[in-house]
């Protein structure tokens, strides 16, 4: 076994889940972990990392051991990515499916005798990109659970996910961490302080999604897109040439820009004239955000010419 290149780094929970890597501890201890988890919280919070601290904490075979020890023979294996009782389900794409086939793999996996002798681990996630096939092959392993087995599923929308997998699990729900607790570990992660604030503030309060914007360009992205909105409004740039610098980045997060910024407008320095059509365009920038989300195939080019079609009106249209 090479240990020494390639290595995979032990997953500890972050500080905002200590409380509920508390009550995993105890439950382990105490015998009553139930045979699935659901993990249930908004992306950019490290729900991901909990379930993978749990899971390797489960198949490390010191006993008294608070975390994954790192260095008996389960961790050790963990490290190295070839532990043969666990199993991992990702779809094989951002933003795709997890297929019956991978479901039925695993669940026939699930059924067999644990290699190392200890516990079986299934990490699903997101639980929410199986479909409806998908999600009827993995109720035998929850409704037929063998001993030492479990499943844990992470779902970042978990009303997706079907009632007849929910109620089959126990569910521990994160919520976004208090603002300070997120920002002295993204401060000591990070290693500055620059930056910081803006990031979680553009994050919404989620500290990995900060810590993915700050080590990313997006701060200086948003800059510029806040630019180009201001330069359309003052009609220095048309909508069509707008669209086209934009129509290959990422819309969504364009559009939660568009919100933060229009949110700004109306809040802040143009209270006093409050132009009642920046409340119509803002219903509008809610219509393209629920098309964005429900991945209809819309064509970004077209779209965003419309937006900033209607965006430069807002501020051509007699008041
Ligand atoms: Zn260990």
């Amino acid at each position: 076994m090479d240990l020494d290149s390639d290595q995979i780094a032990l997953a500890l929970p972050l500080p905002w889940q200590e409380q509920l890597w508390q009550r995993f501890n105890q439950r382990l201890e105490q015998g009553r972990l139930p045979h699935g988890v659901m993990l249930s919280g908004p992306s950019g919070i490290g729900v991901e990392r909990l379930a993978t601290a749990f899971s390797q904490r489960l198949l490390c075979n010191a006993e008294m051991s608070k975390y994954a020890c790192g260095s008996c023979k389960g961790c050790k294996l963990l490290m190295a990515g070839t532990h043969p009782d666990l199993s991992i389900l990702e779809p094989a794409d951002v933003g795709k499916g997890i297929l019956i086939d991978s479901v039925r793999n695993l669940t026939a996996r699930l059924g067999k005798t644990a290699q190392q002798g200890g516990w079986k681990v299934a990490l699903i996630s997101p639980a929410e990109a199986m479909n409806e096939s998908s999600c009827n092959a993995l109720l035998k392993s929850l409704e037929e659970p063998q001993s030492k087995t479990l499943l844990i599923l992470v779902s970042h929308r978990a009303s997706l996910v079907p009632a007849t997998i929910r109620s089959r699990c126990q569910i521990d729900h994160l919520s976004v961490p208090d603002l300070q607790v997120a920002r002295q570990w993204l401060i000591e992660v990070a290693g500055e302080q620059q930056a910081v604030d803006q990031s979680l503030e553009l994050a919404g309060g989620k500290p990995l999604l900060a810590l993915e914007y700050m080590q990313s360009d997006s701060i200086e992205q948003r800059h510029m897109f806040e630019q180009l909105v201001d330069n359309i409004r003052l009609g220095d740039l048309s909508p069509m040439s707008a669209a086209q610098q934009v129509q290959k980045l990422n819309s969504d997060q364009m559009l939660d820009w568009f919100m933060h910024y229009l949110h700004r407008l109306v809040t802040g320095e143009m209270q006093n004239s409050l132009n009642p059509a920046l409340f119509e365009f803002g219903d509008q920038l809610r219509k393209a955000r629920g098309w964005a989300l429900s991945g209809s195939n819309i064509n970004p080019q077209l779209m965003w010419e419309g937006l900033f079609m209607d965006w430069l009106k807002v501020f051509r249209s007699p008041r």
